[in-house]
């Protein structure tokens, strides 16, 4: 009986966790939006989506009309351009509520490292969040270059060249499944020349007022891993 009980508030904490509808702003309001409860909303947020139980709130003409004199985003996306991976659908978040950079395979190039500069400069954003996902045709693009090899342009050629450091040491393997495995070395790989080439980035993280997450997105699951 006791263990009945037990089990059953049990699934009903990890229903309410998982249906969260809390905002930014609501937590906001209350004082509490640290890096940590970011993390939160966005995994809340991600739970909604890959269940399929997403906001109905957050995008109508009184939500843009708050939104006119300016914007406060919590959280900063960085990921790829791939059409299966929209942050503000992953993480069914609303107008307002994330600052979103994309390029192919997360690739750092100036304006990408400048945009997150931004957000967690002037925006007050207090978490960057580097998102690879499965199968990935950039990190595919780079696995297939690594020993050299042309990516179709110049520019092709320089993005790739940007993500071999991240992927060298899987130049003798064969490519796992998805390359989940690539794509979580390009995700940590990403993370870790963030750091290198930003000093504005590094000095907000080593203070503790910024924190990055590594995540990966699965593409049926519709779920968010994070490291
Ligand atoms: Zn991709």
């Amino acid at each position: 009986m006791i263990f009945k009980k037990t089990f059953a508030l049990v699934i009903c904490l990890f229903s309410l966790e998982a249906f969260s509808n809390e905002t930014a702003h609501e937590v906001r309001l209350k004082g509490e939006l640290n890096p940590e409860k970011s993390m939160e909303l966005l995994k809340n947020g991600n739970n909604r989506y890959a269940t399929s139980h997403p906001r109905h709130n957050g995008a109508d003409l009184k939500d843009r009309g708050k939104l006119v004199s300016g914007q406060k985003p919590y959280a900063i996306i960085l990921s790829c351009s791939d059409s299966r991976v929209p942050p503000e659908i992953v993480f069914d978040q609303k107008l307002g509520e994330i600052f979103v950079v994309r390029t192919a395979g997360q690739s750092l190039d100036y304006a990408a490292i400048a945009s997150i500069e931004y957000g967690v400069s002037h925006l007050g954003s207090n978490l960057i969040v580097i998102m690879g996902h499965e199968s990935c045709g950039a990190v595919k693009a780079a696995l297939a270059t690594l020993k050299g090899g042309d990516a179709g342009s110049p520019w092709l050629n320089k993005l790739v060249t940007d993500l071999h450091p991240h992927l060298k040491r899987f130049s003798e393997l064969s490519q796992t499944d998805g390359v989940v495995v690539e794509s979580w070395a390009n995700v940590e790989g990403v993370a870790h020349d963030l750091l290198e080439r930003s000093e504005v980035i590094r000095n907000l993280v080593q203070s503790g007022d910024v924190k990055i997450q590594n995540a990966l997105y699965h593409l049926e699951s519709g779920q968010v891993e994070w490291r």
